[in-house]
């Protein structure tokens, strides 16, 4: 799957919002990614993880973790394309978690799957995980990447398509100066 299939895919199911967002962290943005809207369709989600899967085929991954909600769908089809189990974190007073029961051991060969790539703080948060639970992290891989600048992790990272997205501060924001309306994204960005 190339870049303009992956486009493509993201465009028709109206992931691509252009508009005025105001984001989690306050800051103001013309375009938002709501990778959730792709991934509703089963066909898309499988398509997209296959994708993912195909760079890390050879890598003999038995976990794909993903951090919850947006990701578990494409975590859950990633893992299902790689032959792994798939297990989520999710938030506890701020810190991200294994819980369930879910675990690592040292014997684990984990890919982190993120849908959307900001700056790779969420990412960064699941590597300190892996690591605490001495789990062995052979990648990264996301569906987007939307930082404007290069995102780099000590570990293999791979994005199916790049898509750089300007963030303003409210009193640098061009939309703001032309009066356009904003939409307030929801905690951590509608996910
Ligand atoms: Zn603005």
């Amino acid at each position: 799957m190339n870049r303009d299939e992956v486009l493509d895919i993201l465009g028709k199911t109206g992931a691509i919002l252009n508009g005025h967002f105001i984001l989690s962290s306050g800051l103001h943005s013309d375009k938002y990614i709501q990778c959730a809207l792709t991934l509703q369709y089963p066909k898309y989600s499988a398509w997209l993880a296959r994708a993912i899967a195909d760079k890390f085929r050879t890598e003999m991954i038995t976990v794909v973790l993903s951090p919850a909600v947006g990701a578990i769908v494409l975590g859950q089809e990633v893992a299902k394309a790689v032959g792994a189990r798939a297990i989520f974190t999710e938030r506890e007073e701020g810190k991200m978690t294994l819980r369930r029961g879910f675990s690592l051991t040292k014997n684990d060969r984990v890919l982190i799957v993120e849908d959307v790539l900001t700056t790779g703080s969420t990412v960064n948060e699941l590597i300190n995980l892996v690591r605490e639970n001495e789990g062995r992290l052979i990648g990264v891989a996301a569906i987007v990447d939307r930082a404007t600048e290069k995102l780099e992790f000590k570990d293999r990272f791979e994005y199916l398509v790049k898509i750089p997205i300007k963030n303003y501060s409210e009193d640098k924001c061009p939309l703001c100066k032309e009066g356009v309306p904003a939409v307030k994204l929801g905690s951590r960005g509608l996910k």
